[in-house]
């Protein structure tokens, strides 16, 4: 692949296709391609020109910005989401307030220092701006070249990022550093788009590897989903003829640490045992429905089982055990574990049943 037939090919389609009449792109600054670029940091075009002007007719200018209340400043970002950005970016403009005089810095390392301006977007306001040589990669820029170059991982692995801006680096023309930046995003939202890439339009289908082996949308490859082990319990749930439940209280590390739950067995049989165990023959069992809690770290596949003493009072045995006899109608405040609540819904559910 030549560098300077990839940059000429996409350069001429800007030329023809490209959007170049964006509200940022009008009486070019450095402070509205800064404004215009953070805004579309994971939010659309469309979705971001009436923020955009909205935000400039308020904020003129860096020093309009810096002197705003921040919450001013959020109330305008209200609906963009991500709101980190919009205190990064009235901090950025307090400090090129105080440090360069209110004008937006012209060199990449001052750039590349504000809050929330990450490599892609220095390079991007300086190449946009002032079409100074800098590379840029945003998701759309990743998007094209990881189908491009069939490059496999996941773009948020280190060695990926590393080859993607090695590429990026390489591709970017000289000249015209400016045109082939915008190209490239305006590339990635309208012709090789995530789900359905319209590679008859794309002037770099020639040699698109990707389009070669008909598996474009397998790139980007996706972030491998995190396998997390799955542990299963089945939950005591005991119910006295009062109509309370049983409920133990969890030691004070760990999962649910310190709350209240059901005791736990590995099967129904062994749960069933520690009632026999306990002198308790006549109860009436039946199963709840089961489910799944998920922990950062495991699933936990829960199969409660509802007991019902239908003779034996049990409430002694129970109590001597250091236990709780949790009152439905008048529920104690104590803090009760997500599937617990999740428990005691169902078995509320058949109590108002009966
Ligand atoms: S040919 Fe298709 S997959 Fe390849 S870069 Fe162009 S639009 Fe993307």
């Amino acid at each position: 692949m030549s560098e300077l037939h990839f940059s000429q090919r996409i350069n001429n389609w800007h030329q023809q296709h490209g959007r170049q009449t964006l509200p940022w792109q009008l009486d070019k600054s450095l402070y509205k391609t800064w404004v215009s670029e953070v805004m579309l940091q994971q939010t659309q075009v469309a979705t971001v020109i009436p923020y955009f002007n909205k935000f400039m007719r308020s904020f003129p200018s860096i020093s309009y910005l810096a002197n705003a209340p921040i919450d001013e400043v959020l109330h305008h970002w209200t609906g963009l989401g991500y709101y980190a950005r919009a205190r990064n970016l009235h901090k950025a403009a307090q400090i090129i307030r105080d440090q360069f005089n209110g004008k937006f810095p012209e060199q990449f390392d001052d750039v590349i220092a504000l809050p929330g301006i990450g490599r892609s977007t220095a390079g991007a306001v300086l190449s946009l701006t002032l079409n100074k040589h800098f590379p840029i990669l945003d998701g759309n820029v990743k998007r094209v070249l990881t189908r491009h170059q069939k490059i496999e991982g996941w773009t948020g692995e280190k060695k990926v990022e590393t080859q993607l801006w090695t590429l990026a680096d390489k591709l970017t023309p000289k000249k015209q550093t400016n045109v082939f930046n915008q190209a490239m995003m305006d590339m990635g939202a309208m012709i090789c788009t995530r789900s359905k890439p319209k590679c008859g339009e794309c002037p770099v289908s020639t040699d698109c590897l990707a389009l070669a082996d008909n598996c474009m949308t397998d790139y980007p490859t996706p972030k491998a989903k995190k396998k997390i082990p799955v542990k299963t319990a089945v939950m005591l749930v005991l119910k006295n003829k009062q109509q309370a439940i049983q409920l133990i209280q969890r030691p004070p590390v760990g999962i649910w640490g310190g709350l209240w739950c059901f005791p736990e067995f590995t099967d129904n049989e062994s749960a069933l045992n520690s009632l026999t165990m306990l002198g308790i023959k006549d109860y009436k069992a039946t199963e709840l429905p089961g489910f799944r809690h998920t922990f950062s770290h495991y699933h936990f596949d829960i199969s409660p089982i509802l007991v019902e003493f239908t003779q034996q009072d049990t409430e002694q045995v129970m109590e001597q055990n250091g236990q709780l006899w949790y009152n439905l109608q008048q529920p104690q405040k104590i803090g009760l574990a997500a599937a617990t609540k999740k428990i005691l819904n169902s078995v509320n559910k058949i109590i108002l049943k009966e």
